[in-house]
């Protein structure tokens, strides 16, 4: 990866998340992604666009889009982030709620020799286990058709993709339901004022019932 800081890798891997939508990251949604004052988001887009390469177009009042420099090195450290989080689970024994918050401060402190030995180890591995998957070694990544579980409808069929990391106490929570990324399910319900969604998961035999909030974290495929 080139020489960059990580507040840096930080700020690119916001902006790839935020513009995956095809939209632009627009500094209001940057500053609260990353924390910090929408002031400082301006500065440091300012600074990216103008390093050479550039690493983001930046559009005063619109945002900032990633150049192919810029997604280069937001994909490498996401490579990393997911890498080592699969490694603390599978290796070192951690919960996969544990994992994200050690990845965020590894993922710009392992050499680039590091990196390789881990997915050596691993075994070039494709998912992290989020169900996130994991870019090559050359920073490809498949794009995926997943949809938040809040967009399915009642009657509706599918399979779990990839849960949201953020926050450990919904990951808790996800597992106590064997919500788990790889797990089919039927909607057998949604409820309207209270916007609850009923499903049957495969291998338990009562409905699991999932608030709005918990339904946004679940990215699932849908059967057609
Ligand atoms: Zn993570």
């Amino acid at each position: 990866m080139p020489d960059t800081s990580p507040s840096v890798q930080d700020y690119l891997k916001a902006i790839y998340r935020l513009t995956r939508d095809g939209r632009q990251a627009a500094t209001n949604r940057l500053a609260a992604a990353l924390g910090v004052a929408p002031a400082s988001v301006t500065g440091m887009l300012k600074r990216l666009a103008s390093e050479q390469p550039p690493l983001v177009v930046y559009r005063r009042r619109r945002g900032a889009t990633l150049t192919p420099a810029g997604e280069r090195i937001a994909l490498a450290t996401l490579r990393r982030h997911r890498l080592l989080e699969l490694f603390l689970v599978r290796v070192l024994g951690y919960g996969w709620d544990e994992v994200h918050e050690e990845a965020e401060r590894l993922e710009h402190a392992i050499s680039a020799r590091m990196e390789a030995r881990i997915a050596r180890l691993l075994g070039e591995p494709a998912f992290d286990p989020h169900g996130h998957p994991i870019p090559a070694p050359d920073l490809t990544l498949p794009l995926s058709r997943a949809v938040p579980l809040a967009q399915a409808a009642a009657g509706v069929r599918g399979r779990i993709v990839s849960v949201s990391d953020a926050d450990p106490a919904v990951l808790r929570r996800l597992s106590a339901l064997g919500l788990l990324p790889g797990v089919g399910f039927t909607v057998v319900q949604r409820t309207a004022g209270d916007n609850l969604a009923y499903l049957r998961v495969e291998g338990s035999a009562e409905a699991v019932v999932i608030g709005p909030a918990l339904a946004e974290a679940i990215f699932v495929e849908l059967d057609t």
